[in-house]
């Protein structure tokens, strides 16, 4: 058997993606600036407004950015009983929907997350019902993914890092340098840049300046897509969802997308609907 891999739209091997937490009016600023440079968002909100709807339609979610869950009142899953989370999730999400007229599953988690569990709280429980809410991903926090690995839990989903972390510097040019044509086969794998944070560290810190120069840097390359968390989520289930002959030489496309991939160096997609067949060689 032949390696495989996953290539985002257009057999690009990498993407960023950003998530920015609670909603406040200084992602307005935040989503001017990243909007000039063509990087993509995720918002996490909770249900305190503090823009109102049509700001968020005009300089968000007209601008291709995704609004998620952060929890109604941004208490932590671990720190909760389940039913107290529950209710957190699901006015949340219930809210966003109503007032963005549209179905929203991704989240954040608020607050300490998933990372300390009170007595009787059980991450596998947390994640139970977060999938019984049709949440279908989760950002979590807790250590640098700078292995840029896409999550094997989409529950428990790890950015790259802050953008404050005093490694980003390298992180961004390790991401940037890495070749996958150069790479051992093994390990040419898709890689994902994460970046997380809240837009008001910039306002209140004073270095607006620091994310035009994370942006400047992170932008325009031809090899990388870029997404918002939702859109990297979907994309990867519809390359989870194509259906292989025995051999693996036959592949039928059964989503809405078009899928790409590389296996042996060469770049294959398969529309949505289509059945490819790849040379046995
Ligand atoms: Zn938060």
């Amino acid at each position: 058997m032949r390696y495989r891999f996953l290539r985002f739209p257009e057999g690009k091997v990498k993407a960023i993606t950003f998530s920015y937490d609670d909603g406040v009016r200084d992602d307005l600023v935040l989503a001017d600036i990243i909007n000039k440079y063509g990087i993509k968002c995720t918002f996490n909100h909770t249900n305190t407004e503090h823009m109102t709807k049509d700001e968020v339609i005009e300089n968000i979610i007209s601008k291709g950015h995704e609004i998620a869950v952060h929890g109604a009142e941004h208490r932590a899953e671990g720190l909760q009983r389940p039913v107290e989370a529950i209710e957190d999730v699901l006015s949340c999400r219930k809210k966003l929907e109503s007032e963005f007229d549209m179905i929203i599953r991704g989240m954040a988690y608020p607050d300490s997350g998933i990372r300390n569990l009170l007595p009787g709280v059980t991450y596998e429980n947390i994640k139970s019902y977060l999938k019984n809410l049709d949440i279908v991903y989760a950002r979590t926090l807790g250590g640098d993914n700078n292995l840029f690995r896409l999550p094997e839990d989409w529950y428990a989903w790890t950015p790259t890092a802050h953008h404050a972390n005093p490694e980003l510097g390298n992180y961004i040019d390790d991401f940037l340098n890495i070749d996958v044509s150069k790479l051992y086969i093994a390990g040419r794998f898709p890689r994902l840049f994460y970046l997380w944070g809240h837009s008001y560290e910039f306002e209140r810190n004073n270095n607006w300046e620091l994310l035009e120069d994370i942006c400047s840097k992170l932008s325009g390359k031809d090899d990388i897509w870029y997404a918002t968390n939702m859109e990297i989520y979907e994309y990867v289930n519809a390359y989870n969802s194509l259906i292989y002959s025995a051999d693996g030489l036959r592949i039928y496309n059964p989503t809405l997308y078009t899928v790409w991939f590389e296996t042996d160096g060469t770049l294959y997609s398969v529309k949505s609907g289509e059945t490819i067949c790849l040379k046995n060689n």
